[in-house]
């Protein structure tokens, strides 16, 4: 099947590309279109036109600081994947770009187009809840900044107006020192052109990782595909605090997880499946992410 047909408009400055979504409330933007261009093939969606943010070079960017990572909306997947200082100062992000789809896919998806889209199985919707990030949006009325907690409001829904359009997404550092902090992405899936399973991503905090038994100071942990939208499991994890990652630990987050775990039935994989899976996946993510934070990953 092919999309119907659409009016295409190409601007050449955020300004602009805002002054059309004002302008014309059935237009849909156009980012990496490693999703859109599907939903409208098989006409899930027929919108009257699009806005292609493509020439929008001054959304592509990776901007490091003292106090956040900012990644701008049009950045794609495989500049995040490939981006070393990023990975150096917070490796989930590169990691979870890396496990998205075949290389096609990463070199035009976009970090925008992915929280856009919020599909609860997203590598970075689940990156952005673990970590408290923010969404960051522009309008012809304004800027506005949304947590992460308050951005995914439902099952593929956000808080997104219409009008708006993500201009980048930010990541605290303040909580994540890299010298003791260790985070992870970790995922199941059945190929590598499938979205996952189940996902899980963490970052863990330590004490002091030159000790034998290093402290958990802070631990953060959201799973993806598990519910309608990332689900953070935060009363189970405060209970990490103040001692070493053991295996008993870990085990009462697993079943923490089962006990809140949502997930709907896939034709490959069930709920009850899908809830053993989040359980064991946010354990593997949680060990790896105490591992990388002691120094001591295999
Ligand atoms: C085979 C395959 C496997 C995949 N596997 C995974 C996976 O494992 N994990 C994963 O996370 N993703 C996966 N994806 C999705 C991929 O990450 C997409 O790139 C992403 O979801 C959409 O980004 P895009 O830039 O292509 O957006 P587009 O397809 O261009 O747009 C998607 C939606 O977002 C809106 N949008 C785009 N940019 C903005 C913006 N700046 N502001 C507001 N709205 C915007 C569009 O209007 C549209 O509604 C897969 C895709 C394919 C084709």
């Amino acid at each position: 099947m092919k999309p119907t047909q659409f009016a295409y408009d190409r601007p050449d400055s955020v300004e602009e590309a805002l002054e059309l979504l004002d302008e014309h409330e059935e237009a849909e933007l156009l980012a990496g279109n490693q999703s859109l261009g599907i939903i409208m093939a098989n006409r899930f969606a027929s919108p009257e036109r699009l806005v292609d943010i493509n020439r929008l070079d001054d959304l592509a960017f990776v901007d490091i600081s003292e106090s956040r990572v900012e990644i701008g909306a049009m950045t794609r997947h495989r500049t995040l994947e490939r981006h070393d200082d990023l990975r150096s100062v917070l490796e989930i992000v590169p990691e979870a770009a890396e496990q998205i789809a075949g290389p096609a896919v990463r070199n035009r998806g976009t970090m925008g187009g992915s929280v856009a889209e919020a599909d609860p199985a997203g590598n970075y919707p689940t990156v952005l809840a673990a970590l408290g990030g923010h969404v960051h949006v522009a309008s012809v009325d304004g800027e506005r900044t949304i947590p992460a907690d308050d951005y995914f409001v439902g099952y593929m829904f956000t808080d997104l107006e219409e009008h708006e359009l993500i201009t980048s997404v930010s990541f605290p550092r303040d909580p994540f020192p890299p010298e003791r902090t260790g985070s992870a992405f970790v995922e199941l899936k059945r190929g590598s052109q499938t979205w996952p399973t189940v996902s899980a991503a963490t970052a863990v905090r330590v004490d002091d990782p030159s000790r034998e038994e290093p402290v958990v100071e802070e631990a953060r942990l959201a799973l993806g595909n598990a519910a309608g939208i990332p689900l953070r499991v935060d009363d189970a994890l405060a209970e990490l605090n103040g001692d070493p990652l053991t295996e008993a630990a870990l085990d009462s987050v697993a079943a923490a997880v089962r006990e809140v775990a949502d997930p709907t039935d896939e034709m490959h994989a069930d709920r009850e499946y899908k809830t053993e899976v989040a359980g064991e996946y946010a354990v593997r993510s949680l060990r790896r992410s105490y591992d990388r934070a002691c120094g001591s990953e295999n």
